[in-house]
Formats: C-alpha cells, structure tokens, sequence
C-alpha cells in the first residue's frame, strides 16, 4: 500500500527511487514489485538510461487494470461513474427516478448500473478496486444510512455491506461533502481557505484548508461533525420547525425549500424555481435571497474569522442567482470586515453541476482506496453501545 500510494503521489519512479523513499532495501521493494506487477496494479513505462549500468526501469500504477467506481444519489437523478487511476473517465451512467420510487426498484436500478461497469471491467480484465457512493443522510460509523430527509427509503440501508457482499468490490459511502470539495475545488482550492456554501433546497457548508476538508472525528455519540451541519445551528429559539425535527435552524430560514413556503404569493415550488424567479427579474424573489444572504454571513462570520476563511463559494442550485445577492453578501460582510480585511476575501459562485457531484464520488473512490483512514474515522454517529 505504501509503494502504491508513493507512485500515486509522485509516479512514475525507479525501485531506488522507492526503497530510498520509503526507507526499505532494494531486494525487499523488488519483491513487492513483483507481486504488485503480477496483480496489475503497477506496470514498468519506460527504460531510464543512467550512463553504464543496467537501464532502470520507471513505473507507474497501471491505468488499464486499475478502476474505481462514485456512485451518486441526489434530487431525482441516479448516476455513476469509473474512473481510471489517473482520473481518466472510462465510462458513464445517468438515469432519474421519480421522487416516490420504492427502495426495491432504486436498489435494483443501482444494482444494474453497478452490474454494468463490473461487465465492462470484466471485459477489459480490470479490477475496481474501490466503489464511493454518496447520498444525503447521516450515517453511523458502519456506514449504515440514516435520517434522509427528502429520500427516507434508504434509511437503514448499508451499502458498504451489501455492494461488498453481492459484487466483491469494497464500498464506502458517504454523504456529498468530499464529492463537492473534489468536485468545486478541482479549479482552485490550493493556498486557500475555502468556505463552500452549498445552498439548495437545504443548506449545508464545506470549509476546507489547501484542497482538504477540515473535518474532524466526533467524539460525542450525540453530535455529527459539527461543520457539516451548518445548516442545523439553531439560530432562533423554538423557531420555525425544520425539515430535520428541529426547531429554529438557519436552514429553516434560508433552505429554498423554506423559503419558498415562506413566500407562497411568489409560486416557487423550490430552490430552483426561486434562483430561475429571481434572475428573469422579479425583484420580490431576488430581495429575498438578498435578506436570506445576509442571514447566512451574520451566522457564518465568526466561523469564517475562526478558521481564516479566505474564499467564499456558492455552489448549487442558490448559487445560479448569484449576481442577484453577490452585492448584498458584501454589504452584510461589510458590516464586520474592516475595509482593508475585506479586501482580501473572495467571493464567487461554482457551477457545480450533477457531472462535477459525479467526478467528484468517482475522485472519492480513489482517495478513500489510497488514504482510507482519513475516511473511516470521521464518518457518522459513533454506535451508542461502544
Ligand atoms: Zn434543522
């Protein structure tokens, strides 16, 4: 795994290059090349002449034999996708189901597409070797699925299990927020400490340091990690009821589900409908994402000055009104930056599309495979028996 995850970071290299590297002999690194060269993991791309001796070869982690498959579930759309491991997309799935579907007939239609990439696999003597799949909830530490708000059929189903169990492949599933990163932060998000506001019918943020999330493993069995769950700050005291059960959550006032059965004279029947409402001008709708932005960077600030937050993103289906409260989000920051820190902040919205949220499972895939303890440990609700 160390030789794998070397030529993952930095390949192509020569066995030297490896045992120096990894501080092993050479005849120790020759024997796990060996057996990962039999296992098609790694292949030798070219010779390396170094004057007299023997030419070295240069390996490299072998794209043809190599797959890794993200699986995404969100807002009437099943998807999926194999990438190789170099990121290279092989091939891709799209279908939707209607928002009544029976968990029967969506397990089967998941179960078809992964049947299909596993053919394709088969046909090319590939292997996947890990499948990400990421839908919304909330999970326990097995990765059995919980508290899905808008798809409860998947409540108490463990696709870790179940996709291991029936197809051979390891899983890991989670909710989007990796995806989002790998998918929003795929044009910048190195030297950069990113807040990704990911606003839909919900709301819910992503802050991140240099490309990585900053997440951390909740040691309370009552809490999930804190940071993703912005959205469910309580930000008014026996306030509106929100789609979680709790009372008075910012996404309660500024989720476009929410605010569409706020404002029932606009006819928005969600956050879609709103952000298209208020880009083809009518101004009712646009000063109400303008007052709903500016709820969410009173409530934001102190975790931006926290954290250092340097770049603010809105992506999803909020973020295709951004021009309709970009003007409103800097006169709320305003109120708290002094002139010249404000200057420093950037501001701006991601086109984050259903494409992007599937790279993005298919991206995971590959970083849960080569760096699987920076996932296992700060998934879900520790078990209450443990
Ligand atoms: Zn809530």
């Amino acid at each position: 795994m160390d030789v794998l995850r070397l030529l993952f970071e930095k390949q192509p290299m020569d066995q030297t290059g490896v045992a120096r590297h990894l501080s092993i002999t050479r005849a120790a690194i020759n024997l796990h090349f060996l057996e990962l060269a039999a296992e098609h993991y790694i292949r030798p791309i070219a010779t390396q002449s170094k004057g007299r001796g023997r030419p070295a070869h240069l390996w490299e982690l072998d794209p043809q034999y190599n797959l890794f498959m993200g699986i995404a579930i969100e807002n009437g759309t099943l998807q999926s996708e194999l990438i190789d491991c170099q990121g290279g997309v092989v091939d891709v799935q799209k279908e939707t189901y209607p928002a009544d579907i029976s968990f029967e007939l969506l397990h089967q239609r998941i179960f078809a597409q992964i049947k299909a990439f596993q053919k394709l696999a088969e046909a090319r003597e590939a292997q996947i070797r890990q499948c990400f799949l990421a839908s919304p909830g909330r999970r326990l530490e097995d990765g059995t699925i919980l508290q899905v708000v808008n798809l409860p059929i998947l409540n108490g189903w463990n696709p870790d299990r179940d996709i291991e169990q029936t197809f051979g492949i390891p899983t890991f599933n989670d909710a989007f927020h990796t995806p989002t990163l790998q998918g929003a932060s795929e044009e910048d998000g190195a030297n950069s400490t990113m807040a990704l506001l990911n606003w839909d019918d919900g709301f819910s943020a992503i802050f991140s340091s240099n490309g990585r999330q900053i997440i951390w493993p909740d040691p309370s069995p009552k809490r999930v990690r804190a940071l993703w769950d912005v959205g469910h700050l309580c930000i008014e005291p026996n306030g509106r009821l929100c789609r979680c059960g709790k009372h008075g959550c910012l996404e309660a006032y500024v989720g476009g589900l929410a605010l569409a059965q706020m404002h029932p004279e606009l006819g928005c029947a969600d956050s879609r409908e709103l952000a298209q409402c208020a880009m083809a001008g009518n101004a009712a709708a646009a000063n109400l994402l303008r007052q709903a932005v500016g709820l969410v960077m009173r409530t934001l600030y102190t975790t931006f000055e926290l954290f250092g937050v340097d770049t603010i993103v809105f992506v999803n289906t909020m973020a295709a009104a951004f021009p309709c409260f970009e003007e409103a989000a800097w006169a709320e920051l305003a109120k708290f930056y002094p002139a010249e820190e404000l200057k420093l902040l950037t501001l701006r919205h991601s086109p984050l599309t259903e494409d992007k949220l599937r790279h993005g499972s298919a991206l995971t895939a590959r970083q849960v495979f080569f760096y699987p303890e920076k996932f296992l440990p700060v998934r879900g609700m520790h078990m209450a028996n443990n």
